[in-house]
């Protein structure tokens, strides 16, 4: 069996000034709703089902860290827009839907981060989408008509505001839509295990190794004792598929980052740009780029099918060299700022692009395949398993059933290993412009 490991290389994670520290299980226990993997999907399902339910014991575990996974390594955008295939299916419906899920999913965040005053660099700086060459001036035309199309807030800025905003010359078009927000992941997760309601138990480096039905419910064995509870929400993304569930349905992508230190006055001045802001390529096979609040660059590109899940450090300097080249086009005027980390992540996506969420068999409720978007996406669906597992029936919740379906069957691993990373190589050859 995998299990999910940390490699203290994730920069959001490493800087944070202090980390609680959230017990191991190490003795047999009780609970009536146990939760695996505190990510967005796991945090926003033991809070919620904390607060439907004030009476009931709820558990919240990970193998590592709160922070450590895949939802404290992303770029830091909790997005209101659809991803790529749900906005462009003409299904005009199911955009309002996703639309308006993610935006609850922003509302709960933020209720939480002004609550208990969670420092995470948390900002409405919405989301910059830019284009580089023709391929990607393509992608951002089509966007923009998709926005449009919605009736969606956005704007298109000139050369000189790119200039102004992203210090560089480098992207020939870009398109804000105000909706986003961003932030620390690494330091949004760990406020929000900080501050669960009283009910929720937290417990770190407590890893899963089997789940088995019995009278009273689950025995959840861990590497160290035995979690007996009655209902269980696995928010473990790509792990699932470990875990027994949806093996061959999920198909583990991962992605990469690296983060420079923090941009000295001399620095600052040669950027010559604004802080806080984000852009997503017009052409998903393109660079990310974030600037932080704390004067950091983010460059965020290049994917690996991801079989074994965890990231494989020998990947590491070719990966930092790549995301160099990206850096150096665009800030040729910064070739004395340094990388101090890199980077890697895993996210599950589905052949067909559907999302899994619901009751994988009586009691047992999961969400996966997010398709990288997991954000706001695995907090909206984190808190509708919990209602779904507390038997309500809301409009919210037939909206996140209407808008998630079934992925579907892969091709063995065998063959995986072998088309996927043809097909990547594709497509970041093709996308090479906008890297
Ligand atoms: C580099 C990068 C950039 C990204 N950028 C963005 C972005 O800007 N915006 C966005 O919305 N999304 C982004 N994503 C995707 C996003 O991070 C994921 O979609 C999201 O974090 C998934 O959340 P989750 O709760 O489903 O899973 P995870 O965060 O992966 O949480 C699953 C947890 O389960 C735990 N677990 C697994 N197996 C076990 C076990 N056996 N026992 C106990 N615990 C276990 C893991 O340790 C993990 O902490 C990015 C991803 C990467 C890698």
């Amino acid at each position: 069996m995998i299990l999910p490991r940390y490699d203290r290389r994730c920069g959001w994670y490493e800087q944070l000034d202090f980390i609680s520290d959230f017990p191991e299980v190490t003795t047999d226990i009780r609970v009536d709703v146990l939760v695996i993997g505190a990510g967005f999907v796991g945090c926003a399902a033991a809070r919620r089902m904390a607060e439907n339910r004030p009476d009931t014991s709820v558990m919240l575990i990970d193998a590592i860290k709160v922070g450590q996974g895949a939802s404290g390594r992303n770029s830091g955008f909790v997005i209101d827009q659809p991803h790529k295939r749900d906005l462009e299916s003409g299904d005009e419906q199911l955009k309002q839907k996703i639309v308006g899920l993610s935006r609850v999913a922003l509302e709960y965040l933020e209720t939480q981060i002004d609550r208990y005053g969670i420092d995470c660099q948390w900002s409405h700086a919405g989301k910059y989408q830019a284009a580089v060459g023709p391929r990607g001036r393509k992608h951002l035309d089509h966007y923009e008509a998709l926005l449009k199309k919605g009736n969606e807030t956005y704007r298109r800025l000139d050369k000189d505001e790119m200039r102004e905003v992203f210090g560089t010359n480098f992207y020939s078009a870009a398109i804000h839509t105000p909706g986003g927000a961003l932030m620390q992941p690494a330091a949004l997760m760990r406020g929000l295990a900080d501050h669960m309601p009283d009910n929720v138990q937290v417990a770190e480096r407590t890893a899963v190794t089997s789940i088995a039905r019995n009278k009273r419910g689950f025995e959840v064995r861990t590497e160290k004792a035995r979690i007996q509870c009655r209902q269980l929400i696995l928010g473990t993304n790509i792990f699932t598929a470990e875990l027994g569930y949806m093996a061959d349905r999920i198909l583990p992508i991962m992605t990469f980052a690296s983060m420079t230190a923090p941009l000295n006055n001399s620095q600052l001045k040669r950027y010559g740009g604004q802080l806080d802001w984000g852009i997503t390529p017009a052409d998903h096979g393109g660079t990310t780029l974030r600037m932080t609040q704390d004067k950091r660059l983010i460059v965020r590109n290049s994917y690996r099918y991801a079989h074994d899940y965890n990231t494989p450090q020998a990947l590491i300097p070719g990966i930092a060299a790549r995301h160099r080249d990206a850096f150096d086009q665009r800030y040729p005027q910064l070739n004395d700022v340094e990388f101090e980390y890199t980077w890697g992540g895993a996210s599950g996506l589905s052949a067909n692009f559907e999302t899994y969420f619901g009751e994988l068999e009586p009691d047992v409720f999961a969400s996966c395949c997010d398709q990288s978007v997991g954000a706001a996406r695995g907090t909206i669906s984190g808190m509708m398993l919990a209602d779904m597992a507390c038997g309500k029936k809301t409009e919210l919740l037939h909206d996140m059933q209407s808008v998630s379906g079934n992925p579907s069957r892969l091709p063995p691993k065998p063959l995986l290993r072998i088309g996927v990373p043809v097909r990547l190589a594709y497509e970041r050859f093709a996308s090479r412009s906008e890297v």
